[in-house]
């Protein structure tokens, strides 16, 4: 009987590909392990989904070309949970399975292993086939796996494990550098007239200047490259002793912390912290799979329940995972598992390089790694037997994908939770409305921790009635800093405390207008208008990422009065600058997180006290414990409020609750200065209140009413093509398709309130019914596996943006 495989690829399509296995694959070609086979007119690697699928007798079928694993690189528990997260979000599930692997995992046939002076020196201890091998490395410098004799699996079985006492490394591919030091540039001081001569004619070269003085530490030559900045510049910049070049060893394996001991271990936990733990212990131990929200206000301890919940885990013998919604936040958390777990934690985020990545994803299949921090593509965490997973605030948009592959952290979580008979713990001061209702009605278990630790009060919140405040003209009719947040701040900072500002955007200004004509510069390609950019001295799309310079004149008429207006984090600075001349302070927003470390650097910085104030967009609202925080002020609520989406008003709760959360965490009392144009606003009055609960059940109401989520399940469908006339005629034909379908309500064909985006035009559908099902089979009915030439169809089940 020929052997037969299923393979499931990274290719838009809802539906896996069957193979015949030759002769000499027919031991290693197994379900989980990744292959090679012709797709199209190429090869193509994707993941064998099954072994020997029901194939029609008659179909000749093609040979698998090659296998890539030794050992299959997915086991069956996650090979599930992918498939039913591709059916779940009408997603195609190889493009799942690669979001659940390191895409630069190196197969073993590929790696070339080396000896390390430590294997060397355990030569004469080891035994067989140990010693076999590292002879042969001896001999022969770097080998791949199946140069070494020996049965394939047991040399493959013995590598590995050596790998894992060091005793053999796996040499890189290509790069000649051995991974053991890292390339590192330093920006030389130099006045600006000496950094001008040293840059030349180049504007590269000026502008890698301008970058590393703006990032303010040495940078690693990959950053560099990163950032476009090509070698020949680095060398240049060298050569003229711009900047100084080193190599440094790396400090051990990047993503794997080596430290331990914490103080926080033997603190006692409050009543409420005991008994939720007590729950999660409970379903760990027992092997059980309980979901549970952890529903704590901000500073009530959740991170420290979160923490012992890991231990005991560990303590069982199981794994762990903690998934955070922000990359900012990754390094705050990880320090905090790397004082308790030492190298037993290991940090995932998406500025790692890709051999980091895959580098923890080594240890943690390998079960060096017990415990794993990261964002959502960490819920895909290869650890075996996890025990517990945590999604902490789990009411956080991030942790859906809402590109393809698209699919929620949280389901990922809970369906691997369940597989694996483990705790769940979603945690949240102001839960998704989703989350708190299954809490009301008892699917999910209620841990509450109703006090902050040690009864710190919650800050005190002020809503500021922008429309009783004069603005400067230049701030056109917008006031940046009301009175009562400019007095407040300068009683923090006079008393050495430290403040957080809160501003929605990023960038200098949202957009650019000219008086003349009334132009707002909008993108090419997008119908919004460009943000003025001040560091990099241009104007951004914040869509598409376009670039142009700052003009000077009005493209469309000539007209010179151009006017910036609204604020973003840059010019807030400005403005704080001017208010606080002295008050040493830093930005922190997606134009940082994207510098590797920038981020990290910045919440030290706080952290450390070397500056007092922190402004940026929604990224400072979240998780950051910074003890000496007193004062926040959300420049403006009204930003999100206004935002076209059923779930403004939840947002913006959550960010305001966020916000407050990050002052007054040590033993001064903080306060909250939100300022806006609706003092009236009923979400707003909640946060004033610190009332989640009430909040929610208002929130409800209106849900129930209106029939939208948590009340039924949704999906969106947009629809988008280059030509207006043709996405606008497929919307309009799917939308008289999805009539009558089951109890189906269909909103929509409508423009997308983004309705041109990267020079395409965007029509959406909403679909709304009782049951999933409904939803799935009328996406399944409706949306064409291959779109119709020149459109896009994308398929948005949970939909998290209506943008
Ligand atoms: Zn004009
Ligand atoms: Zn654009």
């Amino acid at each position: 009987l020929v052997k037969t495989v299923s393979v499931a690829f990274p290719v838009p399509l809802r539906k896996n590909f069957s193979y015949s296995v030759p002769e000499e694959l027919q031991e290693t070609a197994r379900r989980g392990s990744r292959a090679r086979a012709p797709f199209g007119g190429r090869l193509l690697a994707g993941v064998i989904v099954e072994e020997d699928p029901p194939v029609p007798e008659a179909l000749p079928l093609r040979p698998l070309a090659e296998v890539l694993d030794e050992e299959p690189a997915l086991d069956q528990e996650l090979l599930g949970a992918t498939q039913a997260l591709a059916e779940r979000f009408f997603s195609p599930w190889g493009e799942l399975l690669r979001a659940a692997l390191p895409s630069s995992l190196p197969a073993p046939e590929a790696a070339r292993f080396e000896i390390t002076a430590a294997g060397a020196a355990a030569l004469s201890l080891a035994g067989e086939p140990e010693r076999r091998i590292l002879e042969a490395l001896l001999g022969q410098g770097k080998l791949r796996a199946s140069e070494i004799p020996g049965p394939r699996r047991e040399v493959h079985r013995a590598l590995q494990e050596m790998e894992s006492r060091r005793w053999v490394r796996t040499a890189a591919g290509r790069t000649p550098r051995s991974r053991g030091t890292v390339t590192t540039v330093a920006a030389i001081p130099l006045d600006e007239a000496a950094a001008r001569r040293a840059a030349g004619s180049s504007r590269r070269a000026r502008e890698a200047l301008a970058w590393l003085a703006d990032l303010g530490r040495p940078a690693t030559a990959e950053e560099m490259r990163h950032r476009g900045f090509s070698a020949a510049v680095l060398r240049r910049l060298a050569g003229v002793g711009a900047v100084s070049v080193s190599e440094q060893e790396r400090q051990g394996e990047p993503a794997v912390f080596e430290i331990g001991g914490d103080a926080g271990a033997d603190l006692e936990l409050s009543p409420a912290q005991k008994d939720a733990l007590a729950v999660l212990a409970g379903a760990i131990q027992e092997r059980r799979f309980v979901p549970a929200l952890l529903y704590g206000v901000t500073g009530s301890g959740k991170t420290e329940v979160y923490l012992r919940a890991i231990a005991c885990a560990l303590e069982s013998g199981r794994g762990a995972v903690w998934l955070v919604p922000e990359i900012a936040l990754t390094p705050v958390f990880a320090r905090s598992l790397a004082r308790r777990f030492g190298p037993k934690a290991v940090v995932l985020h998406s500025a790692l390089a890709e051999r980091e990545r895959a580098t923890a994803w080594k240890a943690m299949k390998g079960g060096r790694a017990r415990v794993v921090i990261g964002p959502r593509s960490a819920v895909f965490s290869p650890i075996p037997d996890i025990g517990l997973f945590v999604v902490d605030e789990e009411h956080d948009g991030s942790y859906k994908q809402e590109e393809s592959p698209r699919y929620d952290a949280r389901d990922a979580a809970a369906l691997r939770a369940r597989a694996q008979s483990a705790a769940l713990v979603l945690g949240s001061a102001t839960p998704s409305l989703e989350t708190f209702h299954a809490a009301e009605e008892g699917r999910i278990r209620l841990l509450a921790l109703p006090e902050r630790i040690e009864k710190r009060p919650l800050p005190e919140v002020f809503l500021v009635d922008l429309r009783k405040e004069e603005a400067r003209p230049d701030e056109k009719g917008i006031p940046l800093f009301s009175r009562s947040l400019r007095e407040r701040l300068a009683e923090v900072f006079g008393r050495g405390e430290q403040a957080i500002l809160l501003v929605p955007r990023r960038g200098y200004a949202p957009y650019l207008l000219c008086r003349d004509c009334g132009n707002d510069f909008r993108c090419d390609a997008c119908s919004v208008a460009r943000a003025v950019h001040r560091r990099r001295h241009s104007m951004i799309c914040h869509y598409c990422g376009s670039v142009r310079a700052k003009p000077s004149r009005c493209d469309r008429c000539g007209g010179c009065l151009l006017e910036t207006i609204g604020a973003g984090t840059e010019r807030a600075a400005e403005r704080f600058a001017e208010l606080f001349p002295g008050v040493r302070h830093a930005i922190l927003d997606a134009d940082t997180a994207r510098q590797r470390g920038a981020a990290a650097s910045v919440i030290a910085s706080m952290e450390e006290g070397r500056i007092q104030a922190l402004i940026g967009t929604q990224m400072v609202a979240k998780g950051h414990h910074f003890e000496n925080v007193t004062a926040i002020g959300v420049l403006s609520a009204d930003t999100l409020l206004n935002f076209p989406d059923f779930r403004a008003a939840e947002k913006t709760f959550q960010l305001i609750a966020q916000a407050a959360g990050r002052s007054g965490r040590g033993s001064r009392a903080g306060t909250v200065h939100v300022q806006t144009f609706h003092p009236d606003n009923s979400a707003l009055r909640c946060a004033v209140e610190h009332d989640a609960t009430g909040f929610a059940r208002r929130e409800l109401v209106f849900r129930r009413m209106f029939l939208y989520p948590p009340f039924c399940e949704m999906a969106s469908l947009l629809i988008s093509s280059a030509d207006r006339e043709r996405a606008a005629t497929l919307a309009a034909e799917f939308s008289r398709r999805f009539e009558g379908i089951g109890d189906l309500r269909v909103s929509g064909s409508a423009p997308a309130p983004l309705e041109r985006l990267k020079g395409r035009w965007r029509f959406q559908i909403l679909l709304r019914s009782r049951s999933r099902r409904t939803i799935l089979s009328a996406l399944e009915a409706v949306v064409p596996e291959t779109p119709p030439a020149g459109c896009q169809v994308a398929a948005v089940v949970d939909p998290r943006n209506l943008m």
